[in-house]
């Protein structure tokens, strides 16, 4: 069974890529948008009501690079725009951690491919084959260089997260050094250059903590643009009794809960898992077999 609910990975639109290229269309497709405005991982939101982004018109929108995010059902098309945040009554700045799990599905997906975006072109201003400045092509999709006409995407780090439990049933929370007292989560790492996504797993596991696990299952996936992260997630299995070694500095201190020890220490605010908005958070649910109490707020 794979995870449900994912609070980034609920976007609705169309991304009509086949229409990026087409300035006509794109042109006459922002004339009647709705457009959210994108900060350094900021948008606005409403202060009150349902949680909602303060989405513009394309006329009330503020002048900054325009990136296409796609059309919905109607035919309406939703654009980023890059720029300073405007004043605007009953709307404040918030970021993904904060409203991600809270807005609806499609302005969860809206916020997260304009976050994404636009964290991409923040660091990918140049060329990497001859350093010249590559310009923006293809709605915010593209960038090419004018030196030497190469196109470049937009650039993802894939990380493998996962959920170990050992032969016992019990599962294994550990405690990132910079992280304060009692915030725990399950472990992650990125996906090194020839490594299949299974082997990061056994890689990662191993370097953290010491353990050997086998059967990593593929349980589900999100975007996590912080700053351009997918998450994949997966749980593992380790034979009980081997010992934890923490030789890498990745991990503080790490423990086993059953069922009934995670759901207590939960309760008692002995530990706080990740927020909803976090795939550990789903991966954990999922084993456990309901919902937790208490997190660490994000
Ligand atoms: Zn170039």
């Amino acid at each position: 069974m794979s995870l449900g609910w994912l609070a980034l990975a609920r976007g609705t639109l169309d991304r009509v890529a086949d229409r990026r290229r087409d300035d006509n269309w794109v042109a006459a497709a922002w004339a009647g948008s709705r457009v959210v405005v994108v900060e350094q991982g900021k948008v606005l939101m409403k202060v009150s009501g349902t949680p909602e982004l303060a989405l513009l018109t394309s006329r009330e929108a503020p002048e900054g690079p325009r990136y296409l995010l796609g059309v919905d059902e109607d035919k309406i098309a939703y654009f980023a725009v890059e720029a300073a945040l405007p004043e605007l009554d009953g709307a404040e700045p918030a970021d993904l951690r904060r409203i991600g799990a809270l807005l609806g599905d499609l302005h969860s997906g809206l916020m997260t491919h304009a976050v994404a975006l636009a964290n991409w072109h923040a660091t990918h201003r140049f060329c990497p084959r001859c350093g010249a400045e590559t310009a923006v092509i293809a709605a915010g999709h593209v960038r090419v260089c004018p030196q030497d006409g190469s196109e470049h995407y937009p650039r993802l780090d894939p990380a493998a997260i996962m959920l170990v439990h050992d032969t016992a049933d019990r599962v294994l929370l550990a405690r990132h050094p910079a992280w304060p007292e009692r915030r725990v989560s399950i472990l992650a790492g990125f996906v090194e250059p020839g490594e299949s996504l299974e082997q990061a797993v056994a890689r990662e596991v191993y370097e953290e903590v010491g353990l050997v696990v086998r059967n990593a299952r593929y349980l589900g996936s999100q975007p996590w643009p912080l700053p351009q992260s997918l998450m994949v997630g997966f749980t593992c299995e380790a034979e009980e009794g081997q010992e934890l070694r923490f030789s890498d500095g990745e991990i503080e201190e790490a423990h086993w809960y059953s069922r009934d020890e995670l759901k207590a220490a939960a309760l008692a605010g002995e530990i706080l898992l990740p927020g909803k908005v976090s795939i550990a958070r789903q991966l954990l649910e999922h084993w456990y077999g309901g919902d937790l109490p208490g997190s660490w707020g994000l």
